[in-house]
């Protein structure tokens, strides 16, 4: 079956990209999550194919050729910035709408990355091409390009370095949002409780137990479990943190996917 969407993990092989930090290289980063996120369309049954699947030269004509004969209708290029800057930035065709750009943008600064731009570039010569070539020669693919954030910035190096699976998840959810397909999130499995007793349903009493901080009583973690289960959390880091409240924009991100969840 021909791919709905293809994935390009920029760089590879003799080509370590320019997004390098002490953590990581781009090339390396980059393939790591296109693996991650041609894993999670296949959990999802959405066809999808790789530009690379290992640490190999791609030249451009050969990298776009692929995509453009791939009979894919999107195309997601991952790369890893730098040249002192912070956050994602998501670059689109002059031939294409910003509206995936902007559901990608947003779905990663609900993982914490602030969005720096949404653009598109044009040739100096020549308002009708596009600048970078993954826009410019993949035909009537849609591709979009992201900078996941700045290797050089301390904080978008540590963040990406610690939880690319979570900006590679969010890219996901944009995705399905974008080309109208069913979303799911990954399987987990329950967190791991000291005791065995919080993944017991039907053992929570419903009254809030004043015991230790950290013994969260079933009825909590149940309805944390339920926010995961529906999407609408999606930051593993929360699970754990029952008693922690959310900053404003995080909750007002839950809100804005109740919505849209209520809405479609
Ligand atoms: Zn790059």
């Amino acid at each position: 079956m021909a791919p709905i969407v293809i994935i390009d993990a920029g760089h590879g092989g003799v080509d370590p990209g320019g997004g390098n930090s002490a953590q990581f290289t781009e090339k390396a980063m980059t393939l790591n999550i296109s693996l991650y996120q041609y894993r999670r369309f296949q959990e999802l049954q959405i066809p999808a194919a790789l530009t690379r699947s290992s640490d190999v030269t791609l030249q451009s004509e050969d990298r776009t050729a692929v995509v453009r004969n791939s009979g894919a209708r999107y195309c997601i290029s991952n790369h890893i910035n730098s040249g002192g800057g912070r956050g994602t930035e998501v670059i689109y065709s002059i031939y294409s709408s910003a509206a995936f750009p902007r559901l990608i943008a947003e779905e990663l600064e609900a993982e914490g990355v602030p969005n720096r731009r949404i653009f598109t570039r044009t040739l100096p010569n020549n308002p009708k091409q596009d600048y970078y070539y993954m826009n410019r020669e993949t035909g009537s693919v849609e591709t979009v390009i992201i900078e996941y954030g700045f290797a050089d910035n301390p904080v978008d190096a540590d963040k990406i370095a610690k939880d690319w699976q979570s900006l590679a998840e969010a890219v996901i959810r944009a995705f399905c949002e974008y080309a109208n397909l069913t979303y799911r999130p990954p399987q987990t499995n329950p967190p791991a409780a000291g005791g065995g007793g919080n993944a017991n349903p039907g053992s929570g009493n419903g009254i809030p137990s004043t015991g230790g901080g950290s013994d969260v009583p079933d009825w909590k973690q149940e309805a944390i479990d339920w926010l995961f289960e529906q999407g609408l959390l999606t930051n593993e880091d929360w699970r754990n943190k029952a008693d922690t409240p959310l900053p404003l924009w995080a909750e007002a991100v839950i809100l804005k996917r109740l919505y849209e969840k209520l809405k479609s």
